[in-house]
């Protein structure tokens, strides 16, 4: 506890310097050690052995993979709000340490079939081995009834790079099928879009967003693992059994009757059946100038839904700021993962321990670290762990609908999903890097750590709309997502990068994803003590952060900015 007024606490600083300069170091060296020596016990207080405890429990099957509205979801809120009081914070959200959230379960029967009429045979398709489809209407049944479908390119209106996939187009009551990701990923041509890097409307959220802005009855993207980023596995399990959506008051109606992917395999001999070539007209899409493409066949689906109210939480946890608490820095990670599936073979527990046990357990960990502090931050420090990020940044976007903490005063938010398990790294890479005066920062603690800070090195994948900075970006709040780095001090590049690729092949939402004694959480551990400079600095000062020029979250956070009392 510190409360001495600012000029004792200077003339204590000032003494200390005189002891220091006897013993040898100078006052500018104290200057410089005054931070260093503050931050010590917190940064001491980070260790791999307590990460590695706090992700297994989490990531055990006690836990049952954490599902959402489960008793997996009560033993998961119940430890981090027991863990988060132990260690004396205080709650987040008035004197709860919970924040409900409304959603709709959904569970389309898997006995779907997708009927396609109108070429020289009748196709048929098998739902989860062929196709996929939701809606998010809250409704016990949802059809599309010969509906006719129409190739609508990549299914993108993006006035600002003079493209309109629905140009002179109408969908309404019709089903469109699109590609996924944009043509800058496609053509990797740097003026188209953003070359390499996708952008939100390469995304499938947005696919579906728009195909419905259209009035389109149904939407279908074309499943390839490149462009999507992730194999066809990682649908099948992501979209089959029970979906949670956020709850509505218009019950979604305002979304397409269905939403769904369907497998390349299974696209082709459509394409064919319309006469077309589905590589050549993929390639025609990707084009300036391209015109959408009805297909002449007429699609039918019928989606019986179970539906269920259901209540899930964000946890949320506050270390009081010692001068301002009303402004914050938010630290996050969504503890939910895909719970487990009865009707699966083997092992039926979707653990999640990388994907995001390990972050859940860094939240304990760096609320632990900025307790053993001798004075809190001038700013609150907020932990807040999200529900529903598998099921589409359900939590992190109610909260940043829904701010406990208002937006203005949120000076960053700092996300994290699934660490660094393979040792230290020599740089760190940051996604939304480059966006935001929130660089400045990082770039600062790695230099201090020799690390070097990266963008993003797979863009084309989207990560930055992937994950639950994302919905905290749409709201202005500075937002960024360090995930690790990809050039083991060990190791080196590629053996970092091999080992991510295999994750994603082997692991990645699939019940192998589960804890490993063998990990080493020393490279997150570097990466949490990064974090936690970069935090307690926010979090020292009366500024507060904006994004860069250019972006299209820059224009909310002025807005804010200036409506700020001087
Ligand atoms: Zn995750």
């Amino acid at each position: 506890m510190n409360n001495a007024p600012k000029a004792v606490r200077l003339l204590c600083l000032a003494s200390w310097g005189a002891i220091l300069a006897v013993i040898g170091l100078g006052f500018f060296g104290c200057a410089l050690e005054t931070e260093e020596t503050r931050l010590r016990p917190a940064l001491e207080s980070l260790a791999a052995a307590d990460l590695a405890a706090d992700t297994r429990i989490l990531a055990s099957d006690e836990f049952e993979g954490r599902g959402l509205a489960s008793e997996g979801e009560v033993k998961t809120i119940n430890f981090l709000r027991d863990e988060f009081r132990k260690l004396g914070l205080e709650p987040g959200n008035g004197e709860s340490f919970f924040q409900e959230i409304p959603m709709v379960l959904n569970t389309v029967d898997p006995a779907a079939r997708l009927d396609i009429k109108g070429g020289k045979k009748p196709l048929s398709f098998t739902y989860k081995e062929e196709f996929v489809a939701r809606t998010l209407r809250a409704v016990e049944e949802s059809e599309l009834a010969d509906s006719e479908m129409i190739f609508a390119g990549y299914g993108i209106v993006a006035p600002e790079y003079g493209w309109n996939d629905y140009q002179d187009l109408d969908v309404r009551g019709k089903t469109v099928v699109v590609l996924v990701n944009d043509p800058g990923f496609a053509t990797q041509d740097p003026a188209l879009f953003s070359g390499r890097t996708m952008t939100y409307y390469g995304r499938w959220t947005y696919k579906y967003e728009e195909a419905a802005r259209q009035g389109a009855a149904g939407v279908f993207i074309v499943h390839e693992t490149e462009p999507a980023a992730y194999p066809w596995g990682v649908v099948q399990n992501s979209w089959t059994g029970p979906q949670f959506n956020l709850a509505s008051e218009d019950n979604n109606m305002s979304r397409c009757a269905a939403e769904g992917w369907i497998h390349l395999e299974a696209a082709r001999p459509i394409f064919a059946a319309a006469g077309l070539d589905y590589d050549t007209i993929k390639t025609t899409a990707a084009k300036r100038g391209f015109k959408a493409v009805p297909l002449g066949l007429k699609a039918s689906l019928t989606l019986k839904n179970e539906i269920k109210k259901v209540t899930s939480h964000n946890v949320i946890a506050r270390l009081r700021g010692s001068e301002r608490p009303d402004e914050c820095v938010i630290y996050m990670s969504h503890w939910d993962h895909f719970g487990k599936n009865p009707a699966l073979e083997g092992d039926q527990i979707f653990n999640g321990a990388v994907d995001n046990a390990t972050g859940t357990a860094a939240l304990i960990e760096l609320a632990e670290a900025f307790k053993a502090l001798k004075r809190p931050p001038d700013r609150s420090i907020v932990f807040l762990a999200v529900t529903g990020e598998e099921q589409g940044l359900i939590g992190s976007g109610y909260y940043a609908e829904h701010p406990v903490f208002p937006a203005v005063k949120t000076a960053a938010v700092i996300n994290m999903d699934a660490l660094n398990v393979s040792g230290p790294m020599k740089d760190i890479t940051v996604v939304g890097y480059g966006l935001s005066e929130l660089d400045g920062y990082i770039e600062a603690a790695a230099k201090e750590a020799g690390r070097t800070v990266n963008p993003d090195p797979t863009p084309e994948k989207g990560s930055y709309f992937r994950s639950d900075h994302f919905p905290f970006a749409k709201q202005g709040i500075p937002a960024v997502y360090p995930s690790g780095g990809i050039d083991s001090v060990e190791h080196g590049r590629e053996w970092t990068l091999a080992r991510a690729e295999k994750y994603v092949a082997e692991m990645y939402h699939k019940p192998s994803d589960e804890f490993d004694p063998g990990w080493d959480l020393s490279g997150a551990i570097d990466d949490l003590r990064l974090l936690l400079k970069v935090g307690y600095r926010l979090a020292m000062e009366t500024a507060f952060p904006n994004w860069k020029e250019g972006t299209p979250y820059k224009a909310k956070r002025d807005a804010d900015l200036a409506a700020l009392p001087k």
